[in-house]
């Protein structure tokens, strides 16, 4: 059904007292669907990001991404499944501070059967689409904020990810520059990109079809957002 599925997921930490981090957390992510995260510190979000983004395994239950049994796969071929099907973005951005904008979009394409000059098309074009087409050769300290996110958004598109990951994607950036980043996480949606984005910003998840509330290791509600009513 879902491109990703939790079902009855639990994730137990012991600290003297257990503590339940995920707590039968069943959940489907529809193709072409964009879910937001919220919930206080210690409710689990991160906890959540790491089972789909395959950094962790449940301890009880079953999570899949794109039909596969995550829990069951080798470390090798978790670690395969999350270049090949994750496409990841993060509230620090998380870009190598000496290589191009360019540089940066192409280094998850190493792994992959890009030989060397359509890698660095396949930078263009992505870069082009984030608005960033005039800045290939600029690296990291050389742009603003939200230009660094695009070329965050770059990267994590690079390999075609069935699902892209978002961790406090505007946590770094001013409430206009989130917006604009906002826009562009809804053009990725309306091109059919499936989007899980963690945010404690309300206007920043009503950008989301849904908003998921964790607290203490479950959901406690699914909200659907409504749209917007059309301008008169
Ligand atoms: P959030 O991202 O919502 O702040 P987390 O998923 O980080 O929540 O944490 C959920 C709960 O699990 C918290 O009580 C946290 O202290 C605990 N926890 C998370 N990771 C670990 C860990 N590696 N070791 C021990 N406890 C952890
Ligand atoms: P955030 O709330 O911004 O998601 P946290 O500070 O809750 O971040 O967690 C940061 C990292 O530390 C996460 O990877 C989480 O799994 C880990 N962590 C959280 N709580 C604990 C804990 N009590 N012990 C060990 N690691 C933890």
């Amino acid at each position: 059904d879902g491109i990703v599925t939790l079902s009855e997921v639990k994730r137990t930490y012991y600290l003297g007292e257990p503590v339940h981090a995920l707590d039968e957390v069943s959940l489907s992510l529809p193709e072409g669907s964009f879910t937001a995260v919220m919930g206080p510190s210690g409710s689990g979000k991160s906890t959540l990001m790491n089972m789909v983004g395959c950094l962790d395994t449940p301890d009880d239950g079953t999570v899949t991404v794109n039909g596969q049994d995550v829990g069951a796969l080798s470390d090798g071929k978790r670690a395969r499944l999350r270049g090949s099907e994750l496409g990841f973005i993060f509230q620090q951005f998380n870009l190598l501070p000496r290589l191009t904008a360019a540089e940066n979009v192409t280094l998850p394409m190493v792994f992959q059967n890009v030989v060397g000059e359509s890698r660095r098309d396949r930078a263009k074009t992505l870069l082009t689409r984030v608005g960033l087409g005039d800045r290939l050769d600029h690296t990291p300290p050389e742009l603003s904020g939200g230009q660094r996110q695009r070329v965050a958004i770059a990267r994590a598109l690079v390999n075609e990810p069935s699902v892209i990951l978002a961790d406090e994607p505007t946590g770094n950036l001013d409430t206009e520059t989130g917006s604009e980043i906002m826009e562009l996480f809804a053009e990725l949606h309306d091109d059919g990109s499936t989007i899980l984005m963690v945010t404690h910003e309300r206007h920043i998840a009503e950008h989301a079809d849904r908003i998921i509330h964790l607290v203490d290791g479950q959901i406690e509600e699914i909200e659907h957002v409504t749209e917007n009513p059309p301008v008169q």
